[in-house]
């Protein structure tokens, strides 16, 4: 492996240690506590292990929580009556609501009920709205906390050719919009994408996020670039546990790389300290003071 190994967990530990002093400063200032409200529907085990981390990091960076776990035979009704009570509490300024969702419940209406500035997922069409014209938006955790490492290892990115692989409205939109914020030559990739080997090729940042174990393949990356790991795959093992992987095939891909985030343990501990400051942020928004450091 010639690759600088990210440290993600690193990183995010040092963004939650700001975010406390932030949440200590807040509370001298604002007389209350930052308060982020997640909401659980159902019992996915895979949901039950995020939400708990949640959670936890909320706590531990001294943050009111308030956890609703609803049974997945509620509502889509009684959600949205959830949702609009949160709007209204005043000790909550942040509101996640944990997707998926079930079938009957319409996620996207869900989401355009959270009040924008209370959306610490920053998933609302108001939020990316703004993100895409340069407005102060909450913006989406995953993305943000790839962005930071990228600057982490590069300082500036104006004018380096960034690929990013998969479209979605949760992690590849913002990530694009949040490289073009930094200057940086942006393609989209997705399954439609011809030759995405020859493209990504081209890369000095490569983001990839697709949900496809160990796609990326080593040859398909330029010598020196910085590849940023999104895909969490659990892939079978021969003692049935299972293992995770990420969308590049990280050990082919470390020997041409110069710096490349793991899985696990690069994208995922980053996505819960963006959380934690994206509900610090909103606290401060929502009491009229600047924006924390
Ligand atoms: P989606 O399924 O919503 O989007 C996947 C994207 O990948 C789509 O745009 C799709 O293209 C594209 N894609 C699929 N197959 C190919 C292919 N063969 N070639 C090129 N592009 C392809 O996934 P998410 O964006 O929600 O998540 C992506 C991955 O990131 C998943 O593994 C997920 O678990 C992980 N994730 C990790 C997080 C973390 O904290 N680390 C947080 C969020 C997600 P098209 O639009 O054309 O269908």
């Amino acid at each position: 492996m010639t690759a600088r190994r990210i440290d993600g967990k690193a990183a995010a530990a040092a963004l939650r240690e700001r975010v406390a002093a932030g949440v200590a400063a807040f509370r001298a200032k604002a007389g209350r506590a930052p308060g982020l409200a997640t909401v659980l529907v159902g019992e996915d085990p895979a949901s039950a292990v995020y939400i708990r981390s949640k959670n936890r990091a909320t706590a531990e960076a001294g943050m009111e929580s308030f956890h609703h776990q609803l049974p997945d035979t509620i509502s889509e009704a009684e959600l949205l009556d959830l949702v609009g009570r949160l709007n209204a509490d005043p000790a909550v300024d942040g509101i996640l609501v944990q997707l998926p969702l079930p079938g009957h419940i319409d996620a996207s209406r869900v989401i355009e009920t959270i009040e924008p500035s209370k959306d610490v997922d920053g998933f609302h069409a108001m939020n990316a709205g703004r993100l895409a014209t340069g407005l102060p938006a909450m913006v989406p955790c995953t993305p943000l906390g790839c962005l930071q490492m990228l600057k982490d290892e590069l300082g500036s990115l104006s004018g380096a050719n960034a690929v990013v692989i998969g479209r979605s409205n949760i992690v590849g939109k913002p990530m694009a919009q949040l490289l073009l914020g930094e200057s940086a030559t942006v393609t989209i990739a997705h399954s439609r994408t011809r030759d995405l080997p020859d493209v990504v090729r081209r890369a000095d940042v490569v983001v990839a996020a697709v949900g496809r174990p160990e796609m990326v393949r080593g040859d398909w990356i330029k010598p020196g670039a910085i590849v940023i790991d999104v895909g969490i795959n659990r892939v079978p093992t021969d003692d049935g546990k299972g293992r995770l992987v990420g969308d590049v095939a990280f050990d082919e891909a470390a020997e041409v790389a110069a710096a490349i985030t793991p899985v696990p343990g690069g994208v995922g501990p980053m996505t819960i300290a963006m959380l934690m400051r994206n509900t610090l942020v909103a606290a401060h928004r929502r009491a009229g003071l600047n924006d924390p450091e």
